[in-house]
């Protein structure tokens, strides 16, 4: 088992600036503030994106998980979902929570037509703008704004990793050799491609230590995720509340099942959930998916894993120290 490298102090750009990684405390680290497509709103609304009421619905959430003890959620919203910073900077301003930014490409597959123009050997022969893209948004601000990244985000579909989305990795590998900054991923744990990407990474130079498999408490496969484990990543048990997908009482056993084996330090608690979603619209989660939702951890996951014998130590470590150690270190 891996702890925490509490001797390593760092500091962590979120949305108000640097903070000190010891003052991130309870720390939600894969969630997104609002998952959009601006481009289809334009030409199909759905008739639910209202962006103040949004913005409303996120400031209020924020608010209460203060309240309960938050101090820290990371939005792993990145180009591909409709990343905003402008509109959640405004959410920021708001509120008494730190806010981390994210950079990388969502594509489960292909990449906008933009890039088969421009890059290494194509029609606009340049360097990958994906590189540039995700190392200024971490060392300069997103969109040449005041907000820095404070992690990489990637992922792979069951389709694996296709010649755009090894393009998207590689990007993010060579930023994470430039910047430090540690690497999530979106993985997808029923075909166990998380053990893919930490490959393909760790081929890239990539120590698995600070490559953070997302989604693998959507498994039960405890044999795939001590493999993550043991190879060094830490693993996001990272859907709470996504109960149609799998319910809360079974990915609570699975994170009970491996605290007894001794992996508290290589896991992270959090839901994936949106204040909204154009995928998976307000009107939808609220009947089908009514306890996805930022404060189910703090209202139902915590006294399950009370109830299961889980200390008060595993929580902070999963909570806190993981979470630290995953954000901070960047160079
Ligand atoms: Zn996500």
């Amino acid at each position: 088992m891996r702890g925490a490298r509490q001797d390593e102090v760092g500091s962590v750009e979120t949305f108000r600036g640097p903070v000190g990684s010891r003052d991130l405390g309870v720390t939600l680290i894969h969630e997104h503030i609002f998952v959009r497509n601006p481009e289809l709103e334009m030409n199909l609304p759905d008739g639910e994106w209202d962006q103040s009421t949004a913005i409303e619905a996120a400031v209020a959430g924020l608010t209460d998980l203060y309240e309960r003890g938050i101090r820290t959620v990371v939005d792993l919203t990145v180009p591909g979902i409709g990343r905003d910073v402008r509109l959640v900077a405004r959410v920021a301003d708001r509120v008494p929570i730190n806010l981390i930014a994210a950079t990388g490409w969502y594509t489960p597959d292909v990449l906008p037509l933009y890039f088969q123009f421009h890059g290494p050997g194509l029609t606009i022969d340049r360097a990958d703008p994906l590189v540039d893209l995700f190392i200024r948004d971490i060392r300069d601000g997103i969109g040449g704004g005041g907000v820095r990244a404070g992690i990489l985000k990637v992922m792979t579909h069951p389709d694996g990793i296709t010649p755009d989305v090894a393009r998207v990795l590689v990007a993010a590998a060579v930023a994470h050799t430039e910047t430090g900054v540690t690497i999530a991923t979106h993985s997808d744990p029923a075909s166990r491609n998380g053990l893919d990407q930490q490959e393909f990474l760790r081929d890239r130079g990539v120590d698995p230590e600070r490559i953070l498999i997302g989604h693998c408490g959507d498994s039960e496969d405890l044999d795939y995720l001590r493999a993550l484990m043991d190879n060094g990543s830490t693993i996001g048990m990272d859907r709470f509340g996504m109960e149609h997908v799998l319910s809360d009482e079974r990915r609570v056993h699975t994170v009970v099942a491996l605290l007894e084996m001794g992996y508290a330090g290589q896991m992270v608690l959090a839901h994936d959930a949106a204040f909204y979603s154009h995928v998976t619209p307000p009107s939808w989660r609220a009947v089908f998916a009514p306890h996805w939702r930022m404060d189910t951890i703090s209202s139902r996951i915590l006294p399950m894993l009370r109830d299961a014998g889980v200390s008060s130590d595993e929580v902070a470590q999963m909570m806190v120290a993981n979470p630290r150690r995953l954000l901070e270190g960047t160079a």
